[in-house]
């Protein structure tokens, strides 16, 4: 096997990698920073973003330029923060945008599509983000890679670091499903379990990476993380034949997916590869940990964080989400609604979703459902609109959570008789214990 890694591939023929970044700006008070690895504006305290020249990105990228491009995120490369070849051969991202008529009657919507990035490299949208962030690692030298992650981060690094060439350290609350925990350890990372939730795992890892020298995708590479779900955007409106769509529904964790699908359609718009159109945006939470609903509900400028999460969607359990103050924000400019899904909501998201459509979800896939069947009742989405729902994660990861709302098999004797008594409704009840 062969792993082509970031360092060792050639620059980008066209040459404009230095022109096109123009540094990192500051969300708050503007200022401007060069390219490193850091995340927070020193005068205010701000977060940065990165910021690119979109006169040099209309002159450079077309919709063909695009096309030429391999099928995955880095067909965007110029769109994203890096500066050498990461393509490391594997597939992530340009995940299929599939028509879901059939979820689409059940909730009473005609044009409803699924991005399901359910099947991306481990199973999550969180390879996006990652592929972005260890290329930036590697550009910056780093020889270790890091994250305090809800689950899905993890195997994403722990993987990542396999193909990129990067120790990896990988820090998640104790209480994380096991099988996300198994999906770490496989791939050799130092997973390490913290007694608390992931608000105290996230506070753990800044003091860490004060300490170490260590690339951190929720810290000091964050700005750059971040900048991959952008290309959840891109993908989408160029899937719909390089038109956005009218209505989007993204699940919240820290709220930076949220914020960034909504940057990917401005910067589109911005250097002309599809027609402006404001984009309404809706977001969705759990119950349990849904800081970001309440304050939109209660009409909040401010998030009031969840001190104890208690959901089943643990991928989205951020009590204090880094982003929130933005979500709340965008959404309410772009006329769309942040609400929450109880556990049973949730369980019952993602069974209709894989009986209708066959995409068996996550946890946070029947967040989004579930929220979005509400928003429908309420009329925030409205039946006529094209709407995209993003399913982040794979149903295998957290198949625990469904089984509360299936029902189990029928168990009979390996007799013609029994079954056939069965099926005429002559057996008598025997179920198998799951
Ligand atoms: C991390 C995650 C999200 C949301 O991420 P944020 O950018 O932190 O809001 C959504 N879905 C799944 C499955 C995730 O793992
Ligand atoms: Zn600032």
């Amino acid at each position: 096997m062969t792993i082509t890694t970031a360092r060792e591939t050639p620059a980008h023929p066209a040459g404009n990698a230095e022109s096109r970044l123009v540094g990192l700006r500051c969300r708050e008070c503007g200022r401007r920073f060069p390219i490193e690895p850091v995340h927070v504006c020193d005068f205010c305290f701000g977060p940065l973003e990165v910021e690119y020249d979109y006169e040099v990105l209309r002159r450079t990228v077309t919709r063909e330029s695009i096309a030429r491009g391999p099928l995955s995120i880095w067909r965007y490369r110029d769109l994203l923060p890096v500066e050498s070849l990461a393509d490391t051969g594997w597939r992530v991202g340009y995940t299929p945008l599939q028509p879901a008529p059939n979820l689409g009657r059940a909730l009473g919507l005609k044009d409803l599509w699924i991005k399901n990035d359910s099947v991306n490299p481990t199973f999550s949208f969180k390879d996006r983000v990652v592929a972005v962030a260890s290329a930036k690692a590697r550009e910056f030298g780093f020889d270790t890679f890091a994250c305090a992650s809800t689950g899905n981060l993890a195997s994403a690094v722990a993987a990542a670091g396999v193909r990129v060439g990067l120790k990896t350290y990988v820090f998640l609350p104790w209480d994380t499903e096991p099988s996300k925990i198994l999906n770490a350890l496989v791939y050799g990372a130092n997973v390490i379990a913290v007694k608390g939730t992931y608000d105290d795992v996230n506070r753990l890892c800044s003091e860490i990476a004060d300490q170490c020298h260590w690339a951190f995708c929720n810290i000091n590479v964050r700005p750059y993380y971040s900048e991959g779900s952008k290309t959840l955007a891109f993908e989408t409106a160029e899937q719909l034949g390089w038109e956005a769509p009218d209505h989007v529904v993204v699940p919240i964790a820290s709220g930076s997916l949220l914020t960034k699908i909504a940057k990917g359609f401005g910067e589109l718009q911005q250097i002309g590869l599809i027609a402006e159109k404001p984009v309404r945006i809706s977001g969705a939470q759990a119950t349990g940990c849904g800081p970001v609903a309440e304050a939109f509900e209660r009409g909040w400028d401010a998030i009031k964080p969840v001190q104890h999460p208690d959901t089943i969607a643990k991928s989205l359990a951020i009590g204090n989400p880094a982003d929130g103050y933005y979500v709340l924000k965008l959404v309410r400019e772009r006329g769309g609604a942040v609400r929450a899904a109880t556990n049973d909501e949730i369980a019952q998201g993602m069974h209709l979703l894989a009986a209708t459509e066959g995409v068996f979800a996550e946890t946070a896939g029947g967040v989004t459902v579930a929220v979005l069947k509400k928003l429908v009742e309420e009329g925030i989405v409205r039946s006529d609109e094209r709407v995209v729902a993003y399913i982040t994660g794979n149903g295998l990861k957290t198949i625990d959570a469904v089984a509360p709302v299936l029902v189990p098999p029928p168990l009979v004797e390996p007799s013609l008789e029994a079954f056939e008594a069965l099926l005429a409704g002559r057996a008598a009840e025997h179920r198998l214990e799951l």
